[in-house]
């Protein structure tokens, strides 16, 4: 009880030194977590948690061979992007052999939002374009451009003109690629009568904030082929689904076969060293550099591209990408098994290792994610309503781990229901 009390005391501190509801942190009882190994997090309380959440974890918490080889780098030198370091380039070059052909170019950034700024530049710049598509409860970042490209943190009013929006991939819906580029085609049109000319279309290769969507190969063509028939380039934004998650490769969008203009990384990419990614085509970093320079102090240093080159050693090492796919299909037969025995649980989507668990309404989910908190496993809720249950856990899990948090889930659905 005395870890208990010493959370609280953060918990009070934190309120009063670092803003109240402008930074909510996760659950009714924020956690403090003291350490982490693999899969398992440990609270200031002594408690252990099984790590339903983390994709920055993506190769587990505290792998030695990450912190082996930042802890070397740091000891050695830590420094600005500005001199040559051959472990930053090693990092360019190996992502950039785990694109498609032509996607040959990467820029470093420190976040997702970055990246994704950094991304809109390069497609403005191509284009001579203002305007943006994304899907209606889409989220690309914090920056003021970026929350603009985000509708799932738009407050109620606020509508940017040069922002229009899309459908997700979401069932029932015609997902053609005739009729998505149709679809594309009419939101440009309503960017253009708030006179926007076309720049760029950004889709999250999952649909993660519009509660995990497996998009068809035809929906992805439909997006592409509309942004470029608009003259826009299209982006996958796989800040969050990146990075094997999906398996048996890297990347979400190579499942389609599309092959986008630009792609974004962030998040897993330094296993928590902040390290962000544009990958495109030289052409357009080419156009960029007539009028612009891009430099920012942090993107990489040679500590977060040693993070950087150990996630991807570990990725591979341990086939973590191929292994997602076997676990991800044992966790989507359990899911839709404990769904199909209960009407708190609704529709499952699946791709490798995330998942979105539909539960029947708002108050449900948040009753919900909180008895599984309880019962020792973490995840999140997400989706338009709230009300999908989100679990996307580090890579390293196995049968034994779905198993264990299935388990944990459904005694938080027997607690829910028992409370009714
Ligand atoms: N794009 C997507 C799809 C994301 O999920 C996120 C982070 N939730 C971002 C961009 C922004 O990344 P960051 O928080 O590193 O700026």
């Amino acid at each position: 009880t005395r870890a208990v009390a010493a959370s609280d005391d953060v918990a009070t501190r934190r309120a009063a030194a670092m803003g109240g509801t402008v930074a909510p942190l996760f659950y009714d009882r924020p956690l403090q977590i003291v350490s982490g190994a693999g899969a398992w997090l440990v609270a200031a309380d002594g408690r252990r948690y099984l790590d339903a959440y983390n994709n920055v974890a993506v190769v587990g918490h505290a792998d030695p061979v990450v912190v082996r080889r930042v802890s070397r780098q740091l000891g050695r030198l830590n420094t600005h992007s500005r001199y040559l370091h051959p472990e930053v380039v090693e990092l360019a070059e190996r992502i950039a052999a785990t694109m498609p052909d032509g996607l040959d170019t990467v820029l470093f950034t420190t976040s997702g939002t970055e990246a994704n700024e950094l991304a809109w530049r390069l497609a403005t710049e191509w284009t001579g374009g203002t305007g943006a598509l994304v899907v209606h409860h889409g989220y690309h970042g914090t920056t003021r451009w970026m929350a603009d490209l985000s509708p799932n943190e738009w407050p109620p009013g606020h509508r940017p003109a040069a922002v229009g929006t899309f459908r997700a991939p979401v069932a029932g819906g015609d997902l053609s690629a005739g009729a998505t580029t149709a679809m594309v085609g009419a939101a440009w049109q309503d960017v253009a009568a708030r006179g926007h000319r076309p720049a760029l279309l950004l889709a999250d290769s999952g649909f993660t904030s519009e509660g995990v969507h497996d998009a068809p190969p035809s929906y992805v063509q439909g997006l592409r082929d509309g942004a470029h028939a608009a003259g826009a380039l299209y982006l996958a934004d796989e800040v969050q689904i990146g990075y094997g998650r999906t398996g048996p490769g890297l990347w979400r969008f190579a499942q389609s076969g599309v092959v986008p203009d630009l792609v974004t990384l962030g998040k897993p990419m330094g296993a928590g060293y902040p390290i962000g990614a544009v990958v495109t085509r030289r052409e357009v970093v080419d156009r960029f550099a007539e009028r612009w320079e891009y430099f920012s102090t942090f993107a990489a240093t040679p500590a977060a591209a040693a993070a950087g080159n150990a996630v991807l050693d570990v990725l591979e090492d341990r086939r973590l990408p191929e292994k997602a796919l076997v676990t991800g299909a044992h966790l989507a037969t359990r899911l839709r098994e404990l769904a199909g025995a209960t009407d708190l649980l609704g529709d499952v989507r699946a791709m490798g290792l995330v998942a979105g668990i539909d539960v029947v309404d708002r108050p449900a989910a948040r009753q919900l994610l909180q008895a599984l908190v309880a019962r020792g496993a973490l995840a999140g809720l997400t989706g338009p309503g709230g009300n999908v249950l989100k679990v996307r856990p580090p890579l390293v899990w196995d049968e034994t781990h779905v198993d264990h948090f299935v388990d944990r889930l459904e005694h938080a659905v027997g607690d829910v229901r028992s409370r009714g």
